[in-house]
């Protein structure tokens, strides 16, 4: 065999054999030693060579052989996007189908731009408040209710087949997988992701979002006394939703920028008094001017206004654009009726419509 296998199959050992030195070190490893279940073959650029767009060639003892591939969906996106195939790829026998799986990897260089102004973003339990030009969009998730219909989901399936076939049953974990949680999961995340990186990237903006603690989800969590159940929500919504906005927009070259957390909901943008919300309102009035608020809406003119005064953790503030907000807040009627977008209408976009305001108010009236 040409000798650079040889060489790959090193670098993919001790890749394996690191990664696993520092899952022991953090007491996640399950076995004593590493233990390879799936194999798949490391390419450099010695061992393969793209041929054509549907073809690569492989080095093997009997030289160059071509290999023609059927491509995934994916392939073409990112080909006509202008990504270019990295000098790496790798493959793997799939014995059972008989195939052969060609992974490749695309690679494109981004440029971040000097944002024009700001996105700020407000990921709450059920909803994704975004702030464009002094309008306020929600954007409906229910990710409480998907989260833990869930977990309920799982839980009976779990205790159905457990009691019939033991904790460790092939026919429960088919049963689990037949829920696709992760995929429907990410999916509304990655569908979240595209129209908002979309409507800061034709604008020219930078995203906005909440400097994440230790424990995000708490306000929604506090209720539940499951420590597992805890954990699945806390993973589930906020952290993953910000995780795959930064992914999308690093692909746009969108910049993201941070704030701190602190009172975004509370104080009244305006006249930096605190606002009351009567048991468990999403609507409070402000205690020095009398003014109603939406919480969410709040929470958003509050993180662009930290931005813009630059107490985020690297925001620029741009000299002349710092501070009229206040006079730009009282102008704004839209400030207090946030547009409300539901899942079932945004699921369906790709981006944000140009006449979004008319389209949903009158689908929403009907
Ligand atoms: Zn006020």
């Amino acid at each position: 065999m040409p000798s650079h296998y040889v060489h790959t199959a090193c670098q993919d050992a001790s890749t394996r054999a690191k990664s696993f030195l520092r899952l022991k070190k953090l007491g996640l490893a399950e076995r004593k030693y590493p233990e390879i279940r799936r194999i798949s073959i490391w390419l450099d650029d010695h061992l393969w060579k793209p041929n054509g767009l549907t073809s690569i060639k492989i080095a093997t003892h009997k030289g160059w052989e071509i290999v023609k591939f059927e491509p995934h969906k994916q392939y073409w996106k990112y080909i006509n996007r202008g990504w270019k195939l990295a000098n790496e790829t790798r493959i793997k026998l799939d014995k059972r189908n008989r195939q052969l799986v060609i992974y490749l990897i695309f690679i494109r260089e981004v440029e971040k731009y000097k944002p024009k102004g700001y996105l700020p973003i407000d990921v709450n339990e059920n909803n994704i408040a975004m702030l464009i030009d002094g309008v306020a969009h929600l954007l409906e998730t229910s990710m409480e209710k998907l989260v833990l219909g869930y977990y309920y989901r799982r839980r009976k399936i779990q205790k159905k087949y457990d009691k019939l076939y033991g904790a460790k049953s092939r026919i429960k974990r088919k049963a689990l997988r037949k829920l696709k949680e992760k995929r429907k999961k990410q999916d509304i995340k990655w569908k979240l992701a595209n129209i908002i990186v979309k409507v800061a990237y034709e604008k020219q903006y930078a995203i906005v979002l909440v400097k994440l603690g230790k424990k995000p989800a708490n306000n929604m969590i506090k209720k539940i006394k499951d420590k597992q159940l805890r954990h699945r929500i806390f993973q589930a919504s906020f952290r993953g939703i910000q995780k795959t906005i930064e992914e999308k927009a690093r692909e746009y070259g969108v910049p993201v920028i941070y704030v701190n957390p602190k009172n975004t909901s509370r104080i009244c943008p305006i006249h930096n008094a605190p606002i009351t919300y009567s048991n468990g309102s999403r609507i409070g009035r402000c205690s020095k001017g009398g003014e109603l608020w939406h919480r969410d809406v709040v929470a958003c003119w509050n993180i662009l206004l930290k931005a813009l005064r630059g107490n985020g953790s690297h925001a620029p503030s741009p000299a002349g654009y710092n501070l009229d907000a206040t006079r730009m807040l009282f102008g704004s009627n839209a400030t207090h009726d946030p547009i409300g977008i539901p899942k079932s209408l945004w699921a369906r976009w790709k981006s944000l419509p140009q006449t979004q305001k008319t389209t949903v108010l009158n689908r929403m009236k009907r």
